[in-house]
């Protein structure tokens, strides 16, 4: 078993650490991360999220009501929180007066890290987060991820989320413009890297590991949208 880089959490051989490339994208991202995902990163963006983007951070816990770290960054008026989350009274970027109500504040996102029904653990323990302003996509998007099966197709992983973010925020001045595309680079790279060693495995050349592994039994071509 080959060691975990501490940096994404990857076992070395799939350390992808020299893929990432650190951008400023003028949005200060917090990655509310769920205990348990914390501990398993075999399929998390979060982390590759984090180290892509500067100035973000990781927060890990349930119940985020008396964070202090949160806290203290809410409390910031530098910037302006918003928490990612769908809903009717949720900004988006197409909704006017958005831009207006920032103002000249740094944008705050906070984003749940976490599978679907994590991510529903984390809201009820944390109530705190729905009184904040919520921003969802003025998109609608599909994950390019299809090995994640979450009960819903338009779940997007944490790491797409900040990229349609940034894209749908730029127009309006509230992301740098800084291109976000290594977003996608990294996560792309992260996909591939799955499909060649469930390949591997399939094929008998990498003991099976993954609990899910009986679903995988015919190999896969790495599709031409991530080259
Ligand atoms: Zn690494």
């Amino acid at each position: 078993m080959c060691a975990r880089c501490n940096k994404c959490f990857r076992s070395g051989e799939f350390c992808l650490c020299n893929c990432i490339k650190e951008f400023d994208p003028g949005i200060k991202f917090v990655f509310l991360m769920h205990t348990k995902e914390y501990k398993k990163q075999r399929t998390g963006t979060g982390r590759l999220a984090k180290n892509t983007l500067i100035d973000s951070e990781i927060l890990v816990g349930v119940d985020f009501t008396e964070n202090k770290r949160l806290e203290t960054l809410l409390n910031d008026s530098q910037y302006f929180p918003v928490l990612l989350y769908p809903g009717e009274d949720a900004w988006t970027s197409a909704k006017t007066g958005f831009k207006e109500t920032v103002g000249n504040k740094k944008l705050l996102a906070l984003i749940i890290d976490a599978t679907w029904f994590c991510s529903r653990k984390v809201i009820e323990h944390s109530p705190n987060l729905l009184e904040l302003p919520k921003l969802s996509f003025s998109g609608s998007y599909r994950s390019i991820f299809t090995f994640k099966h979450e009960p819903r197709p338009e779940y997007i992983s944490t790491i797409e989320t900040c990229y349609y973010l940034i894209k749908e925020l730029q127009p309006l001045g509230l992301a740098s413009s800084s291109d976000p595309e290594p977003l996608m680079d990294v996560f792309k790279q992260m996909i591939k890297d799955q499909i060649r060693a469930e390949n591997e495995r399939i094929q008998g050349l990498r003991p099976n590991t993954h609990p899910k592994d009986w679903k995988y039994r015919s190999q896969r071509e790495i599709p031409d949208y991530l080259n």
